[in-house]
């Protein structure tokens, strides 16, 4: 029996890849026009670089890590998520004393051993963004901006979804309003029964339409905020309003790490079924120095690329034709060396060019050079050979034009300059 991929991991295939590449070159260009910086950053890191940042009553932390011991037995996870390595790399690297503000970015694989599902995967990707040194509202709507504007160009739509979790100084207090509240809850879930007394916070997010109901009439988290948390949310609404982003205040959005404070943001669809959030961040500023650095606040967020690619494939925009300049069909050993000759010398000058290698008939090179998605063919054929001049025809319109052959294949290449894209 041939060895299987494990369950939750997928191979992503030619066909499929197109969509990926489209995804990863416009978040690209639109990180590059913001200002952002790409750091790559291992998949293997230390456990408790994770139980630290993300908080040990987390769903990540208590059933989702991909922990094992290293052989010298020193416990190692493979990150669930990117916040905590590029934060480690910021700290471990000096990045702080490079720039006062540093705009990272950082695509690539995320591991949480969740149930797999239609957008849920155990190993799956993502695009994520953390700006360093600053705590100006503003930039927190920028950095949502940002998120909106790769949803944009993708051609997705998803509302935002906005919320303040306060600091240190304010959410004991609604931390303490929310206990007493569920100490008078009626029938809640298991989960949320253990929740209240690890992590109240974290019952909000249950989702169980029981517990719902009740949390329906929970006291609201930003009816507790500080008066800096209150003016900061302001401004970070004011500042979306600025940019004519639309949003929504949700008072009930928690997210499932712990580090974040002040805001937090999702990006939500209803396309997806129960995987409805394609992206979601915060901010995070007692994070680095938690993790051994300076004392500087941060902002970040994610955005998950398979759910990007379902949203696609539903619009019917996803994959892509290969992209083929030209296709040279070429029949006898002779027609066939120059042909070998040509592609290479064309493939050099950039264009993206193919040629049969399997001596197919010439009608079934035509066929493969359809199926190329090729711009134009090149027949050369022995009798071409012959009369000196090939074929060259356009596959959109099917115009034909002779071309001279020159002994010179250097020289011959440069007619076929005029076909670039
Ligand atoms: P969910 O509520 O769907 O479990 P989450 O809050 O755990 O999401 P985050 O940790 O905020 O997700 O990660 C950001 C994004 O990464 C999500 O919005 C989602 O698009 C994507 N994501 C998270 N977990 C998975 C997964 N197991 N498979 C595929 N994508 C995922
Ligand atoms: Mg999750």
């Amino acid at each position: 029996m041939a060895v299987k991929a494990l369950k939750g991991f997928k191979d992503i295939i030619p066909g499929e890849v197109e969509t990926w590449q489209f995804i990863e070159q416009t978040a690209r260009s639109i990180f590059q026009r913001f200002g952002f910086s790409e750091i790559k950053v291992p998949i293997l890191e230390k456990t408790k670089l994770f139980t630290r940042s993300i908080g040990e009553t987390t769903d990540i932390v208590e059933k989702e890590m991909y922990t094992f011991p290293d052989r010298n037995g020193s416990s190692l996870t493979m990150r669930p998520e990117g916040t905590a390595p590029v934060l480690r790399a910021y700290i471990e690297n000096g990045l702080y004393a490079v720039k006062p503000v540093q705009k990272l970015y950082t695509i690539g694989p995320m591991f949480r051993h969740e149930r797999p599902q239609k957008g849920r995967l155990r190993q799956f990707h993502q695009m994520s963004v953390e700006v360093l040194g600053t705590d100006k509202p503003w930039l927190d709507a920028d950095v949502m901006a940002m998120a909106w504007q790769i949803l944009r160009e993708l051609g997705l739509t998803a509302s935002l979804e906005i919320n303040s979790l306060g600091c240190k100084a304010c959410r004991p207090s609604f931390n303490k309003a929310l206990l007493d509240f569920l100490d008078q809850a009626q029938g809640l879930c298991d989960d949320c029964l253990r929740r209240r007394q690890t992590n109240p916070l974290r019952v909000l997010d249950c989702k169980s339409s029981n517990c719902q109901e009740q949390y329906a009439q929970a006291p609201s988290i930003l009816d507790f905020l500080c008066d800096g948390c209150r003016d900061h949310f302001t401004t970070v609404k004011e500042g979306l309003e600025l940019l004519s982003v639309p949003y929504k205040v949700n008072s009930f959005m928690v997210r499932g790490l712990d580090y974040y404070t002040r805001t937090t943001f999702e990006l939500v669809t209803s396309d997806l079924g129960a995987q409805s959030a394609v992206g979601a961040g915060g901010r995070y500023d007692g994070l680095v120095k938690q993790l051994g650095g300076p004392d500087v606040p941060g902002i970040g967020f994610a955005l998950g690329v398979e759910r990007l690619v379902l949203l696609l494939d539903q619009l019917g925009k996803g994959g892509s034709r290969p992209h083929v300049d030209l296709f040279i069909a070429a029949l006898g050993s002779q027609a066939q060396e120059k042909a070998f000759v040509l592609t290479n010398i064309l493939r050099a000058n950039g264009l993206s060019v193919a040629m049969d290698l399997m001596d197919r008939s010439l009608k079934n090179q035509m066929k493969q050079a359809g199926k190329a998605g090729a711009r134009y063919a090149l027949i050369l054929g022995e009798q071409e050979l012959e009369n000196g001049e090939a074929v060259l025809r356009n596959m959109e319109t099917h115009d034909q034009e002779n071309v001279v052959i020159k002994e010179d294949i250097e020289l011959w290449s440069e007619e076929f300059a005029h076909i670039t894209h």
